[in-house]
């Protein structure tokens, strides 16, 4: 059985060489929820390969510790070695060591400062549809209730609040067919897409503040689709832009702004997941702030914090691993920034 009693580094390394790939999570399911199980403080739930554990200390705050369980495919980089201050493997920064942090926690804090709610979940590292988290929010949305969330995926020990929308759709533009030996029959739908890139090019994307964070957003063409044989005047040229929203937008008023800025053609809106706010006005989170130390910043990218956000829950980035290492087969993540995010995470449970 993973022994929670060792050190948060060895615990790392254990849980790496529980190999994990998305799919393939139950070994690391099961030895998680034995060990949970064991402890006599918390009340452990399952769902799938998706293993939630929860005090139930009766406190006026509750908060929610997540991971997900599963790796991108192992690429001849497991088992996990220790080189100096690095742990080596894969999975390591992405995000088993994050993971590590909250067993520790789970089996260090039999009485937190709030009432705790932990979650290991599965197929983070794939299509969106088979989400453990997403699973489990719409089947147990109740497991998932907290003022408060921590996300423990890598941010390099900063703390990254909320997380930025995304937006993909087509811009339409129409012609008229002809053959191109006699092209002024025709209206050429691949010239048509000049005015198209020409207000992406003089885009101006907004710098909003969001609850003390500055997000940065972009709109950008990430392909264009045209042409019907080397004879045609094409009538159907299709440009895909892709908008990435601050957390002050909703969706509809993502996809309100898209339309706007290519009035006068035809838009489809192909497919959008919302952003969330970093929550970090809440005191609960500026506890967590003091307890981590320096500043925290805006997260870009999409995360599964959305998902939190959703169901009303604030949410932010903290984890121990450097992003920039996540996917990769040199993966590797530094067994000082685990220690210092286990004491930073005692502390704001235990102050
Ligand atoms: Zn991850």
């Amino acid at each position: 059985m993973l022994d929670l009693t060792q050190d948060v580094r060895d615990l790392t390394a254990a849980i790496v060489d529980i190999e994990s790939v998305s799919g393939g999570e139950k070994a690391l399911a099961d030895e998680v929820e034995r060990a949970l199980a064991a402890l006599p403080h918390l009340k452990v739930t399952r769902s799938g390969e998706t293993v939630v554990a929860r005090t139930e200390l009766g406190r006026s705050e509750r908060v929610l510790i997540a991971g997900h369980l599963d790796t991108v495919p192992v690429a001849g980089n497991l088992p996990s070695r220790v080189e100096g201050d690095l742990l080596y493997g894969c999975g390591t920064t992405d995000m088993k060591a994050g993971v590590a942090v909250a067993l520790k926690l789970a089996a260090t804090l039999p009485a937190p400062n709030r009432d705790v709610t932990y979650v290991f979940y599965d197929c983070e590292e794939v299509e969106a549809e088979r989400n453990g988290l997403g699973r489990v929010a719409r089947e147990h949305a109740d497991w998932l209730a907290a003022d408060f969330a921590v996300l423990m995926e890598p941010t390099d020990g900063v703390i990254e609040g909320g997380c930025q929308g995304t937006l993909r759709a087509e811009v339409m533009v129409t012609g008229k067919r002809a053959h191109s030996a006699r092209s002024w029959f025709g209206v050429n739908a691949i010239h048509g897409i000049e005015p198209v890139l020409a207000r992406l090019n003089a885009y101006e994307p907004r710098r909003p503040v969001v609850d003390g964070l500055e997000y940065h957003e972009g709109l950008n063409a990430v392909g264009v689709r045209g042409g019907v044989a080397g004879n045609v005047i094409p009538d159907l040229c299709v440009v895909s832009v892709n908008y990435r929203f601050a957390p002050d937008l909703s969706i509809k008023e993502a996809e309100q702004h898209v339309r706007e800025v290519f009035d006068g053609f035809a838009v489809n809106i192909v497919d959008a997941a919302p952003a969330a706010r970093p929550g970090l006005t809440h005191p609960v989170a500026a506890a967590l702030t003091a307890a981590v130390g320096g500043e925290p910043r805006a997260k870009l990218g999409w995360t599964d914090v959305a998902r939190f956000s959703a169901l009303g829950v604030p949410a932010v980035n903290y984890g121990p691993g450097d992003p920039n290492l996540a996917h990769q087969q040199g993966e590797y993540v530094s067994l000082q920034k685990i220690v210092e995010s286990e004491r930073a995470m005692l502390d704001w449970l235990s102050a």
